[in-house]
């Protein structure tokens, strides 16, 4: 694993910005300075986040993604070599609803860092219910303390396209807020990028409006936001948070067929075994879609056809 997963922005860039912060603070023949250390760092938790402030700070800023490509925002825990990334942050974007990793690591983080701004990208957004599927944690003992009191509300905000444009705004605002010299261009980028979202959300909305059959089956249930958006209903696989029992698997297998469901979808992130019973059952397939995948457009484009082969 690489330490922070930090995302280099453009090498040219990276060189310009370092012989101007050598020209300033060195005195002639020391060496250049790390051109890294001169550029604002910016922390997030998830990948999708990184696509957010990539759109709109450009090359201005180095990213560090807390959660890397591969790991689940459930269960991750936070490396050393992460600590020291995030130790240089001027910024930390977290998603802000009742996901697990900032449960458990938030408060960790900010005692890390006391310096650098905390950006609540949830701000604004209206939480609903997990659809009774409890998170992993949820059965454990900690989940007593009274930071878990929201965990009933659906932490994948970042999967509605709606959700995305506010998270990107708040993003924006937080931006202006650490590196306000620059505050121009991040609010022009983030109107672009506002505008990218929401003729995403008008295709999605024509792709979805004719679907006769509007259940989807998925494994984790990842997807609560975005079917709410298009008026589709989400089954999870998932039971609680865990492997389903038999019982559970069997009714979910006779709704499949109820609705002539044929896809199961399945993350990257998790065990597909209990999908793939379940597409066995019904002459279905099981197709991955990644709920973190970087490039946010794209992977939304296809969860959005993923979603429209159930049909
Ligand atoms: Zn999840």
């Amino acid at each position: 694993m690489v330490p922070g997963f930090l995302l280099k922005s453009s090498l040219r860039f990276a060189a310009m910005l370092g012989v101007a912060a050598s020209g300033l603070a060195l005195a002639p023949g020391c060496a250049p300075a790390d051109s890294a250390d001169s550029r604002t760092v910016i922390a997030v938790t998830l990948l999708p986040q990184a696509a957010f402030v990539e759109a709109v700070a450009g090359n201005l800023v180095d990213i560090v993604v807390m959660v890397p490509p591969g790991a689940s925002p459930h269960t991750y825990e936070v490396t050393p070599e992460q600590m020291v990334a995030l130790s240089r942050a001027r910024m930390y974007a977290r998603v802000g609803s009742p996901v697990e990793f900032e449960l458990t690591w938030m408060d960790k983080l900010i005692d890390a860092n006391r310096e650098m701004v905390v950006v609540d990208c949830s701000r604004g957004i209206e939480l609903i219910e997990s659809d009774g599927e409890a998170h992993e944690e949820e059965s454990s003992e900690e989940h007593a303390d009274e930071d878990h009191v929201h965990s009933g509300a659906d932490p994948h905000i970042w999967l509605s396209v709606r959700n995305a444009q506010v998270m990107v705004k708040n993003t924006c605002d937080g931006l202006v807020q650490v590196d306000p010299a620059n505050a121009n261009v991040y609010r022009a980028n983030c109107e672009a990028y506002v505008a990218e979202l929401a003729a995403l959300d008008a295709e999605l909305a024509t792709a979805f409006q004719d679907l006769e059959q509007r259940h989807f089956i998925v494994f984790h249930p990842s997807f609560g936001y975005l079917a709410r958006d298009y008026e589709l209903t989400q089954i999870a696989v998932e039971q609680g948070g865990s492997e389903p029992d038999a019982q559970y698997l069997i009714r979910l297998i006779e709704e499949a067929k109820e609705h002539g469901i044929r896809v199961v979808l399945a993350a990257p992130q998790f065990s597909t075994r209990s999908a793939e019973v379940v597409a066995q059952e019904i002459g279905g397939e099981v197709v991955i879609v990644d709920p973190l995948a970087h490039d946010y457009i794209t992977n939304i484009r296809a969860i959005a056809e993923a979603i429209q082969r159930v049909t």
